[in-house]
């Protein structure tokens, strides 16, 4: 092993006995006392010593023994001795033949006491023959030139308290100059800061002694660290581990830990050195391992004491409010002086007062906060579910990590408000009518404080199992409700809301219901018994007819059973109005999207491929997968990057209306994702895109279009365009009943899916419409689709359900004509003046009379006189039940070559008498000549032919052509009014 290269420290010998260092007699003991005899000299430093010498070379068979006193040999257990001695040369000797030796014998005896002053040969063990490197020759001696030979022998390990050395001469001639005894010892030193005591090395040459150290004062041991030193054979320290450091609030000096001066810190044993006080703190003594604050200055428990002592901050700025009926909005600016802190956070206190006396009280936990009370880290808060007609006052403090340590004044911002009209409070008071295996009914109490007249309660109910996942609503006008196709044996929970011209109020508490179990066995099968099969439909029948005659009877539906419109795929759905919102009343246009629609998991949504491009961006397919639903396909809507706030807002305003629509001919939002990026509109997936293009592509490529399947040859039936014409119908007199005006309705806002069900859609800006490529400015200002608009609404922007009406008469022109474009290539400027002077878009190619009548009455000047969507549903559910309606009569509706036709001529269907009607077309001048052939009513002059007009004696070709326009004209009055009523 070689230790010598670490060790550190050179040995310290312990001397047990040096000759030398004895200036008296030695007094050791000689045997025979003839033999080595004590003798005082000088040493080559002429110092006196003490000597013993022996020369019997002369006679044979010498045997001289010297021995020491006793050693006692303390710790040692390895013992050096150290001889120094000069022998005479045999062949400088004279006469000396055989008998002189030029070696000597050296022994030890070991003994715990002084054994007395007898040698006994036996006891003593041979440590080694000594011989002499250098002997010396005669004169020598006289000269003092002495060849002086060391000898180093070691003994060990010993095991008694001490020990004799004995030298036996056999007859040579020898000066024992000096005898030194010593052991090795590795003396006790401080390394790493850690002391490390005397240590007596181990017995063996090759081992180890292992010592732990001790920390100096103030320091400690390194965390797993101890401080640890080998002590050599050789009494050397080796290999150290481990270490102390100075404890906190000491550093190092040297070999020891002083502590930090005054001013100073130091907080942990980990750092190395004193830090001065950070800012606003100090400390007036030594050995700190934290500075004080000043006063006012705080650190918060979570603080390390480096950073600087801080304070509670200043009250928030500018704070400003918006109230919305009984929502309010707080808006501040941050404190000027944050306290040194980069943790200021806000809470609102807000505290409800009495008019007279003025006295305040805690709001309590009824108040919504968003997006939470205290801990706000933007500038602002939305308050909400405030008392009605209430004084508030809210103060807004701004506070950080030290604000709860400080005991100064609160500094805060502060502001009293008066709420208006609230939404209702909750529908607490829930009672189980009637509970079967697949419905359950309802009742309950009108909330509290409706604050408003409640137009409609919202049942929102799902499996218990399901949590709120997924969910379904029922409306009702009244306190109660039956929820049907329920599962049976199944827990449901139940939540109802109450709506009025305020929104709606909070859900109120979870009512769980059981359904019932399935009967099994005791009931008879229905195919066990076809009466009751009878029974039970006619009794069904008997529910839903008395339910739609109420329904007719109540005038306008707001609750019934609607069927959705496609020819083959009749299915009935349970249908409530409600009342459209505008999501741009909601101070917080994120809080009308999320109240409308879904926030969808961005996991659940597949983009596949981009099909088309939106305003603002583009609108891909793909699939969505909800949690425990089948996955759907679905229209991805996507907001581009770099959006501006405002266009945020704008594109997600469309989810937000559409979200409140829940009808077969609307498009269907699926949700929203407005939590990441990109932000998205999910809308159930319209497999052939917009009815205009749609329609083209049939007439252009009739190939192209074999996705759908069409019986006759890439042409549509006029029963299947009717069809798709209803289906837009009940779409917009499900959006009118919500008082909901489109604005923009045109067969390119329309979309179709597989089925060829057509879906109102775009709702993003039919506000503004600035993104409709066919919307130019008018006059009035705003931009207006002028073909499709009505003229009240080009005019003087009055829009209603009504223009919607003269929309979707285009939309009728739109699809009869296989999309072609309104008023062909006229410009705007013709259209808006042939429209103000009367003309209309005549009866597109093979269209049947009625449906061109049809929208002639969308076209009325007057916008009362035109057609309800409702009565324009019933219209085209009674074309579709009599088909012979819808035929073509030869001629009469080709494509004309005057394109518009004159509106300018009178309702005839509403005078009673014939000559009403000569005086409405100026010929009151046959009056007699009618009367005279017997015709007294207006229909049997609607079935007049030219002949029967000549016959009556009106000889003036321009006057027989004027009535007989006239009769054409009444007829197909009669013919919309009354279906098929006249025949001509
Ligand atoms: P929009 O931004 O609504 O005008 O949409 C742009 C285009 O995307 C439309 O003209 C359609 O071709 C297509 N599109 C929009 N929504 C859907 C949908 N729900 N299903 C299929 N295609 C759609």
């Amino acid at each position: 092993m070689h230790y010598c290269k670490c060790a550190l420290y050179l040995s310290s010998a312990v001397t047990l006995l040096d000759s030398k260092a004895q200036q008296t007699e030695l007094e050791w003991i000689s045997s025979p006392p003839s033999g080595w005899e004590e003798i005082s000299g000088l040493d080559e430093n002429y110092t006196p010593i003490r000597t013993y010498q022996v020369c019997q070379v002369m006679e044979p068979n010498q045997n001289n023994w010297l021995r020491t006193n006793w050693i006692e040999k303390g710790d040692a257990q390895r013992i050096f001795v150290e001889l120094k001695f000069t022998l005479r040369d045999c062949n400088s000797l004279p006469g000396v033949v055989g008998s002189c030796k030029e070696t000597f014998n050296l022994y030890y005896q070991e003994a715990d006491v002084e054994v007395g002053r007898n040698i006994r040969e036996s006891q003593y063990v041979k440590i080694d023959t000594i011989a002499a490197d250098e002997s010396f020759t005669q004169g020598d001696l006289g000269e003092r030139k002495m060849k002086l030979n060391t000898e180093v022998r070691i003994i060990g390990p010993l095991s008694r308290r001490g020990f004799y050395l004995a030298f036996q001469d056999v007859g040579a001639c020898i000066a024992l100059v000096s005898v030194k005894v010593y052991y090795k010892k590795c003396w006790s030193i401080i390394e790493n800061l850690a002391t490390f005591p005397d240590t007596v090395t181990g017995s063996e040459f090759s081992s180890l002694v292992e010592v732990e150290g001790t920390c100096v004062s103030d320091a400690e041991e390194e965390a797993d660290n101890s401080p640890k030193m080998h002590c050599s054979a050789e009494g050397e320290w080796l290999v150290p581990i481990g270490k102390c450091i100075c404890k906190a609030g000491f550093h190092q000096k040297g070999d020891a830990c002083e502590p930090c001066g005054r001013g100073f810190y130091k907080s942990s044993s980990q750092d190395l050195q004193c830090s001065r006080c950070p800012a606003h703190s100090y400390n007036d003594r030594e050995g700190s391992w934290r500075c004080d604050c000043e006063d006012g200055y705080y650190r918060a428990l979570s603080d390390p004491p480096s950073v600087a002592c801080t304070r509670p901050p200043s009250a928030p700025q500018n704070l400003l409010y918006n109230i919305n009926h009984t929502t309010v909005s707080l808006e501040w600016t941050p404190p000027a002086d944050t306290g040194g802190r980069n943790d200021v956070t806000y809470r609102i206190i807000c505290r409800r007062c009495t008019w007279e006396p003025e006295e305040c009280f805690p709001c309590g936990s009824n108040v919504g906060y968003a997006p939470q009370q205290s801990g706000l880290t933007d500038t602002y808060v939305i308050i909400t579910d405030l008392l009605a007609h209430a004084n508030y006052t809210f103060e807004v403090e701004a506070v950080n990590g030290v604000s709860d340590l400080s005991r100064t004044q609160r500094l805060f911002a502060a502001i009293s408000i008066a709420t208006s009209q609230a939404a209702p409070s909750q529908v607490s008071e829930v009672i189980k009518e009637r509970v079967q295996q697949h419905s359950v009914q309802l009742s309950w109490q009108e909330p509290e404080q409706p604050n408003g007249v409640i137009t409609e309660y919202e049942i929102k109910y799902y499996e218990k199992d399901q949590k709120d996942r997924i969910y379904s609503t029922v409306k009702s006008k009244s306190t109660s409700a039956t929820v049907n196709n329920l599962k049976p044996s199944t827990a449901y929970i139940f939540q109802i809301r109450a709506f009025t011209a305020a929104g709606y109020g909070t859900f109120g508490p979870r009512v769980e219901v059981t359904t019932k179990e399935e009967s099994t066995g005791s009931v008879i099968s229905s195919e066990q018994n076809p009466v009751i099969i009878i029974a039970v439909v006619a009794v069904a029948g008997t529910i839903i007819l008395v339910f739609m005659v109420f329904g007719f009877i109540i005038g306008r539906r707001h609750c019934g059973y609607s069927k959705a419109d496609q020819e083959g795929d009749e299915e009935l759905y349970f249908q409530c109005t409600k009342t459209y919102i505008d999501p741009e009343t909601y101070e917080d246009p994120n809080r009308a999207v999320h109240q409308f629609a879904k926030e969808l998991d961005a996991s659940c949504i597949k983009i596949e491929r981009v099909i088309g491009a939106g305003e603002f961006g583009e609108v891909c397919s793909g699939r969505l997968k909800l949690p425990g639903k089948r996955d759907v396909s679905v229209a991805i809507k996507t907001l581009k990057v770099g959006y501006t706030e405002k266009q945020r807002r704008d594109f997600l305003c469309e989810a937000s209306i559409m979200g409140q629509f829940d009808h077969p001919n609307v498009v269907h939002l699926e949700g929203v994702v407005t939590r990441g990026k990109p932000v998205m509109i999910v809308i159930e997936y319209m497999e052939n895109g917009s009815l205009d293009a749609f329609l083209r592509v049939r007439i252009n490529h009739p190939r192209q279009s074999e996705r759908v399947s069409v019986k006759h040859d890439g042409q549509f039936t006029v029963i299947q365009l009717v069809g798709m014409l209803r289906g837009i119908a009940a779409g917009m007199r499900y959006l009118s009943d919500m008082g909901y005006v489109h604005r923009d309705l045109a067969a390119r806002n329309i979309l179709v899916n597989s089925n060829l069900v057509c879906k109102v859609s775009d709702f993003g800006l039919s506000r503004v419409i600035d993104d409709d490529p066919e919307a130019v400015y008018t006059t009035t200002g705003g931009k207006i689709p002028v073909r499709w608009t009505a003229m009240e609404a080009i005019q003087y922007r009055k829009f209603t359900s009504a223009s919607d009406v003269w929309s979707y008469g285009i939309v009728m022109w739109e699809v009869m004509s296989y999309g072609e474009r309104p008023y062909w290539d006229m410009s705007n400027q013709d259209v808006i003046k042939a429209i103000e002077e009367g003309y209309r878009l005549p009866a597109p190619m093979d269209c049947p009379p009625g449906l061109h009548q049809l929208m002639l009455d969308c076209w009325q000047k007057d916008r009362a006189d035109r057609p309800k969507f409702d009565q324009i549903v019933g219209i085209l559910d009674k074309m579709i039940r009599n088909p012979n309606t819808l035929k073509t009569p030869m001629g009469t509706c080709t494509r004309p070559i005057s394109p518009l036709l004159d509106q300018n001529t009178p309702d005839f269907t509403s005078f009673r008498l014939v000559s009403e009607w000569l005086e409405a077309i100026k010929m009151e001048r046959y009056i007699d000549n009618f009367t005279a052939a017997g015709y007294s009513s207006l229909e049997s002059v609607a079935r007049m032919t030219i002949e029967d007009v000549m016959s009556l004696g009106i000889s003036l070709v321009g006057h027989q052509k004027k009535i007989m326009s006239s009769i054409q004209t009444m007829r197909a009055q009669m013919l919309r009014l009354h279906g098929t009523g006249v025949q001509v």
